[in-house]
């Protein structure tokens, strides 16, 4: 593995930011700096002190975007450290997205140089999943593309590197980036031991960066081109290729990519036997890199000043150069390894997060279950409940209208259709169970019979309904003429009783008396009959007659028709004679 150019990786996230316009005023001014800041270091650099002495006037988010500025340009400095303290506080600060987001790629971007392997995967994978939302800004998107792309062959993971490559091939336009993104791809494809087969592609990306003078890109290209000669055996065209541009690459400025040159060189020379020629370029390359404790370049320059010494016999140069041959290879493999943890660490996040949020999804999914289920058990208790109400309800409406109607039959059972008071059936049953009740309190009681007199006329004279008027006024005289507890009833056709309780001879001729005058004062003229109305009365007491109803009505009735006989429309009650004699006479009141 070999440190990828960082300040150039990093010069990606320089190009501006699309739709940038020049408003008057502050944010004029910052847009302005943030749209020539790889452009023009040094008007950049400018433009930011004259943004700093106008402070006062920025709100919260253009200072942040100024910070930014700062950061970038710090790291373009490459003070890496301190653009990620800048960047990391912006971060956990910021609220606009983008610049939230700008800072997470400047973390990542910076995580090789800071060694803060970690930090940057996890920045770089927030970024990534920011980015790939479809309204996300598309400049922003292949900035996030080129750093991952970057990164991960840093960790050596050349097939995510590859395909963020191809991603940014595909989508980007912009022929730096694309120059970057083939780069990547050769150098994600020779880590795969995948390199391409058709020369073109190669070609194609060569050129792509020679067109915009990229001479960095190109020579990097070229270590690739010449490591994948060596693997397939081709070491002496491979020394070729980096002798024959070795110029292009000092001319480039950047001393990694001349140190790998020239321990690569250094390697092909001794291969061929050119120890001397090995020695010089190993030591130059040495020398270039001297900073650096783990890189590749420097552990391959050290194993060739050991092997030139071994083969040279001077051992204890030989044992010199190996231990720190040795010391260069463990720190870049502890190097190799610090990066694999980090990456692998990434990943476990990723996984226990996606986890965590496929738990809370199907907890999520229990629970809104769960919430259906209630909802529906609810819905389902409270149907039951309705449905209760409802059976219930209904049985009460049935049992109501049982009743009502049990309440109307025995009503009509009991009572006469026409009077309204009871008939004869109910007055008997009735009038047994008093004359019980009288008995047993050693009571005396009185029944009063009567028979309406000549009914027949009105009938025939006035008609039948005009019989019933009067028949109904006759039950309202009978009714009238009780007494609080007194039993009234319609006997027959035209024949009525009351049995009173407590009523001796008297009172019963009494209750006769009051009877008839009421069926006297009853306005005949309403049927247009001239003729008072008249009964006759027959009336008898528990005294004489015992408190069995058949005997007292049998007396009552013999009463009743004596009084019929004896010209009607008068009172007569049952006597018995004095020596105890069951024959009985009725009496004229
Ligand atoms: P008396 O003085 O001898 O009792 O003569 P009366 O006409 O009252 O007696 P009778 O037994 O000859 O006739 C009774 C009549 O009462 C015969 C019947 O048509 C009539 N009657 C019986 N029930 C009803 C009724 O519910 N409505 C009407 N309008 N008439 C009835
Ligand atoms: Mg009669
Ligand atoms: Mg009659």
């Amino acid at each position: 593995m070999r440190l990828i150019p960082l300040a150039l990786g990093f010069a990606l996230l320089l190009a501006p930011l699309a739709g940038i316009t020049a408003p008057a005023g502050f944010q004029a001014q910052l847009e302005h700096a943030d749209a020539i800041r790889s452009a023009d270091p040094v008007a950049f650099a400018r433009a930011l002190d004259a943004l700093d002495a106008r402070l006062d006037e920025a709100d919260t988010g253009q200072r942040q975007h100024l910070q930014l500025l700062h950061a970038y340009q710090k790291a373009f400095q490459g003070d890496f450290e301190s653009a990620v303290t800048l960047a990391r506080r912006l971060y956990a600060e910021a609220q606009d997205p983008e610049v939230k987001l700008r800072s997470s790629l400047l973390i990542a971007n910076s995580a090789a140089a800071t060694r803060s392997f970690a930090l940057g995967l996890s920045h770089l994978e927030q970024a990534l999943a920011a980015t790939g939302a479809a309204d996300a800004d598309p400049r922003l998107r292949e900035q996030a593309l080129a750093v991952a792309t970057i990164l991960y062959n840093q960790f050596n993971k050349f097939e995510l590197s590859r395909q963020y490559a191809d991603q940014l091939i595909a989508t980007t336009a912009e022929p730096r980036t694309r120059c970057v993104a083939r780069q990547q791809r050769l150098t994600a494809l020779r880590g795969l031991g995948t390199w391409p087969s058709d020369p073109r592609e190669v070609d194609e990306a060569l050129a792509g960066c020679e067109a915009i003078g990229e001479q960095v890109f190109v020579s990097f290209i070229r270590i690739e081109m010449a490591r994948h000669l060596a693997d397939i055996g081709r070491p002496d065209a491979a020394e070729a290729l980096l002798s024959e541009h070795l110029d292009e690459a000092e001319a480039a400025g950047y001393a990694r990519l001349v140190s790998e040159f020239r321990s690569l060189l250094a390697g092909y020379r001794l291969e061929e036997g050119d120890l001397g020629n090995a020695r010089t370029l190993a030591r130059e390359a040495l020398e270039i890199d001297a900073d650096s404790s783990a890189s590749l370049p420097k552990v391959e320059a050290l194993e060739v000043l050991y092997r030139v010494a071994q083969r040279q016999g001077d051992l204890p140069a030989a044992l010199d150069y190996y231990r720190q041959y040795a010391q260069a290879d463990k720190a870049y493999l502890d190097d190799v390894m610090v990066r694999e943890l980090a990456f692998q660490q990434s990943r476990n996040e990723v996984q226990q997060k996606d986890q965590a949020i496929a738990l809370l999804s199907k907890q999520n999914q229990v629970l809104k279950l769960e919430q259906e289920v209630a909802r529906k058990s609810a819905q389902n208790t409270r149907l039951i409940v309705l449905l209760l109400a409802v059976v219930l309800a209904a049985i009460a409406y049935w049992a109501y209208k049982i009743k009502r109607m049990q309440t109307r039959f025995r009503i009509l059972s009991q009572t006469d259709g026409l009077t309204g008071i009871f008939n004869r059936r109910h007055f008997r049953s009735e009038a047994e169970a008093l004359l019980k009740e009288c008995e047993a309190s050693g009571r005396n009681a009185a029944l009063v019979l009567l028979d309406l007199d000549n009914f027949k006329h009105i009938n025939d004279q006035h008609g039948h309904a005009a019989g019933d008027w009067v028949l109904k006024q006759v039950a309202d005289a009978c009714h009238a003429a009780c007494r609080e507890g007194d039993l009234c009833g319609r006997l027959g056709g035209e024949e009525f009783g009351i049995l009173s309780c407590g009523a001796d001879g008297e009172a019963a001729d009494r209750i006769a008396n009051r009877c008839r005058e009421l069926l006297a004062a009853i306005d005949t003229g309403l049927i247009h009959h001239h003729h008072p109305i008249t009964a006759s009365f027959g009336c008898t007491t528990t005294v004489v007659s015992g408190h069995a109803f058949e005997m007292l009505f049998a007396h009552a009735d013999e009463a009743m028709y004596l009084a019929k006989n004896s010209g009607r429309d008068q009172v007569r009650a049952h006597v018995v004679r004095a020596e105890g004699d069951p024959a009985t006479r009725a009496v004229p009141v």
